[in-house]
């Protein structure tokens, strides 16, 4: 056991909770992980995540086996005799776009009424510029014990959770308290990561800053992909040519059907309501949040375009995670464009080699699910590409030619080289690039 080792509490075991219970018993502190969901519980305690992420849950077992983390739906539990708790509970989106707190609050009163001893409390939570200093007002009026209260924002992607918690860029810790900064930068020293240590505040603006400056460069690559593809450019070429200039970078500028996840999407509308709130209109956000909205529906448009109507059509779907290597489905664009598909008189055949179980919770009904890319393009029209699972970019474009009826492909993430497609007898149609289409139908 390392020297400097916390015995530290965990509330949430979502995909970031999760993670950091994990990733912190790893480098040797004795983590306890709380969850009010007794079936994530029992699940976890017989070494089965209750996400699926890489790696994650051979770590778990593991430490779980080692006896530095355990499990349990008890804050009285969790919380006695601990140095440190972290909340990393979620801030849904409320139907107004602001951040829902009902979960944080409620696990301010779980500390406040369980806490044993001094304890630093930890937020991992993405929430709004000031509710930290909340936090802290809630905690005191209801306990005697004396605690501190440290923002840090965590900024793991999805689909790479415990890579990222391991190489990421920097560790954000605010704290208008010196020594808890310390502690927190100290629990996290075997990772090895730049520490940034700021006020509470510009913790918390760090966190959603970040996300509205990526989902801008998002939305701002599918806006110049949706323009070159109608003045004849190629938008891979436009991607690498501007990434070549330090100043903007080469990453993140992947055109497609655009952003979705439990993040993007909930934290730039939060953030245009936390402008609001202070009385400025953050027009540039809440442009960025509407181009997204359209471009997740880009593929129902241009198969409406190409077909003029799509009754009766077949559509093979590929992927639905809002991105690969996660079972994360919310806010995914198969969610709007299943709607919309199932609304124009289409039928849908869906396949995701992780989310289908997910999937099912939230796309209509009507969807149908099969279990291989194989199986969905067998007896479809067309097909849909809606997630850049490798599984996927690993099907050669001459299966589709092979066995789609139409032998028309929608790719919304552009997983083909253009190449693939001149040589065969298919209509390939993907974002930002010119349509390459069969000679008959040219004519
Ligand atoms: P999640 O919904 O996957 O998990 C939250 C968990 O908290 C659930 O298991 C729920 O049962 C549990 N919970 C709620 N109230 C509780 C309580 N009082 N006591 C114990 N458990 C409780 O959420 P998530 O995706 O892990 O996100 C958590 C937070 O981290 C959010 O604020 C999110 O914005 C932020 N965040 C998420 C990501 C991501 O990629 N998912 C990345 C960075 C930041």
């Amino acid at each position: 056991m390392m020297t400097n080792s916390k015995r530290i509490a965990v509330v949430g075991t979502g995909y970031v909770g999760l993670v950091t219970g994990v990733a912190l018993s790893e480098i040797g502190h004795n983590v306890k992980c709380v969850d009010l969901d007794s079936s994530k519980v029992e699940s976890m305690k017989k070494g089965i995540s209750p996400i699926y992420e890489p790696k994650l849950e051979d770590l778990m077992i593991k430490n779980f086996a080692e006896k530095r983390l355990d499990f349990t739906t008890n804050h009285q539990e969790a919380f006695k005799d601990v140095d440190v708790i972290y909340i990393a509970v979620g801030t849904p989106e409320k139907e107004d776009g602001t951040a829902d707190m009902k979960y944080i609050n409620s696990v301010c009163l779980d500390i406040a009424n369980n806490i044993t001893n001094e304890v630093v409390v930890v937020t991992k939570s993405t929430v709004p510029v000031g509710t930290n200093e909340h936090i802290e007002r809630l905690i005191a009026s209801n306990t005697k014990i004396p605690f501190s209260v440290v923002s840090n924002p965590e900024f793991l992607r999805e689909g790479s959770a415990v890579h990222d918690t391991f190489n990421g860029d920097r560790i954000i810790i605010g704290s208008d308290n010196e020594e808890a900064a310390d502690i927190i930068a100290e629990i996290n020293k075997p990772f090895g990561l730049e520490v940034y240590k700021t006020n509470l505040r510009s913790a918390e603006m760090i966190k959603y800053a970040s996300n509205a400056f990526l989902a801008t460069k998002i939305s701002f690559i599918n806006e110049i992909a949706n323009l070159s593809s109608s003045l004849g450019a190629n938008i891979e070429e436009v991607a690498k040519g501007m990434g070549f200039d330090k100043r903007i970078g080469s990453t993140f500028l992947n055109a497609g059907i655009g952003y979705g996840g439990s993040c993007f999407p909930k934290d730039t509308k939060a953030l245009v309501q936390i402008a609001g709130g202070s009385n400025h209109k953050f027009n540039l956000l809440r442009a960025v949040i509407e181009v997204n909205s359209k471009q997740q529906l880009l593929l129902v448009e241009k198969a409406k375009e190409y077909y003029g109507s799509l009754k009766g059509k077949k559509i093979a779907m590929l992927g639905l995670a809002f991105k690969p290597n996660t079972d994360d489905m919310r806010e995914a664009a198969s969610i709007v464009t299943a709607e919309q598909l199932i609304l124009a008189g289409a039928t849908v055949v869906a396949y995701d080699p992780i989310a289908i179980s997910n999937a099912k919770k939230v796309l209509p009904d009507a969807v149908e699910y099969v279990n291989s890319v194989e199986e969905a393009l067998k007896g479809a029209d067309t097909a849909f590409i809606m997630t850049e699972w490798e599984e996927v970019k690993k099907t050669p474009l001459s299966l589709y030619e092979e066995l789609l009826k139409d032998k028309t492909v929608f790719d919304g993430r552009n997983c083909y080289k253009l190449e693939e497609a001149t040589n065969l007898h298919l209509d390939y149609h993907s974002v930002g690039r010119p349509d390459i289409l069969r000679r008959e139908v040219l004519v």
